[in-house]
This record gives C-alpha cells, sequence and structure tokens, in this order.
C-alpha cells in the first residue's frame, strides 16, 4: 500500500529507524529489508555501536511538524540524519538508497543510468508543455534531493514524492520547511533550509 499523504511517507522512514535501533543483530537486518540489505545492516550496526543515539528524537520532531503541516509531499529527510545513517554517501547502490526512501525504480533507474542528478532540462520541456496546455496546478513540487523519471510519473505521484499544488499548499510546504529548519539546525551545506524543490508551471 502507498502511503496515502506527506505524512505517512515520512512515517513510514521513521517506522524502519525505530525497527532497525531495536535489533539485536545486524544480520538479521539484511533478512527484514531485502530491498536494501547492505543499508540496513549498516544502519541496525551504528544502532548497535550507539553510534545514532539522537536520530529517533529528531526524525519525531520533523514527524510531528509534517502531521501539523499536512504536505502533499513528503520533505526530505532530515539532513542530519541522512548523513549519519549514510544515505547521503556514495558507500551504497543507488537503489538500495532508492528503496529505503521509498523511490520507485523507474525514477532511480533515470537517476543512476541516465545521471540525472536534479531538475533538467527534459522535466523542464515537459513543464513548458503543461503550462502551454493550460489548466495545471500552478506549481510542480519534489521531495527535496528527489529525482523523478518524468513530472508525469505515477508512481511518485501515488508516494508522494512529487505533486502539482495550489498557491496554499505550497505556502504550508514553506512554512513547514522554516520550522524544520528552525527546529533541526544541521551544518549540511547544500540542504540549507531545503527539504522541497518547488517550481512553476506557468509559462514565463
Ligand atoms: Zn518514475
Amino acid at each position: 500500500m502507498p502511503p496515502s499523504n506527506g505524512f505517512e511517507s515520512l512515517s513510514r522512514i521513521l517506522n524502519i529507524l525505530n525497527a532497525l535501533s531495536s535489533l539485536e543483530s545486524a544480520a538479521d537486518a539484511r533478512e527484514t529489508y531485502p530491498e536494501f540489505p547492505n543499508l540496513a545492516e549498516h544502519i541496525a550496526q551504528l544502532f548497535l555501536e550507539d553510534r545514532l543515539f539522537d536520530i529517533l528524537p529528531r526524525l519525531e520532531t520533523q514527524r510531528e511538524l509534517v502531521m501539523k503541516w499536512q504536505p502533499a509531499v513528503r520533505p526530505a529527510l532530515d539532513p542530519y540524519i541522512s548523513t549519519q545513517i549514510g544515505v547521503l554517501s556514495k558507500n551504497f547502490d543507488d537503489y538500495e538508497t532508492g528503496h529505503f526512501l521509498d523511490y520507485p525504480d523507474c525514477c532511480i533507474r533515470s537517476f543512476s543510468e541516465r545521471i540525472r542528478y536534479a531538475l533538467d532540462e527534459l522535466h523542464e520541456r515537459e513543464l513548458a508543455e503543461l503550462g502551454k496546455r493550460g489548466g495545471s496546478k500552478p506549481y510542480f513540487v519534489t521531495t527535496f534531493g528527489f529525482v523523478p523519471c518524468s513530472v508525469l510519473c505515477e508512481e511518485s505521484h501515488s508516494r508522494h514524492l512529487i505533486a502539482f499544488a495550489e498557491d496554499s499548499e505550497v505556502d504550508a510546504m514553506r512554512s513547514l520547511e522554516v520550522e524544520i529548519a528552525r527546529a533541526l539546525p544541521h551544518s549540511h551545506p547544500v540542504y540549507q533550509g531545503s527539504y522541497y524543490e518547488i517550481r512553476s508551471t506557468l509559462l514565463s
């Protein structure tokens, strides 16, 4: 079952990390999470060494803010947590990291094999086409750091990783960004204050 909103999508990650924090053996993590065995084992091992003691309270704080704002799209996972558990390192296969973050295979493939590391001219062209056709909502939003195979990727829409959004929805997501940044300061240079990518779909 795909998550039914951005809140459920973030809660899914918290549930996985909670489960990994309580394993007695890191090797058990491989069987529990066959879609990302190496990453799961690594995280479980870090928990066993008591090196992730501060990430669950941080994620709970982020989850409470997401519950408050009910965003259409899941915000990026707290970059401090991503760094601590190894998601931002290149030590793990893109598919493992992608599956942990609930990214669809079509998008992981386009990210990994076609080296689409950011919203690029193909996405821009799709948005321009939509703008020309008219009738679309005024904004396109993605989880920061997630690159969909297409702005129309149905899997990503259903997993709340991307959405077309109205002004009021974008206002809520920008407010959420500000509140997360204030509550959970961190030192990752790229992610400062950015939990979403937000683009206009209107022709400029
Ligand atoms: Zn896709």
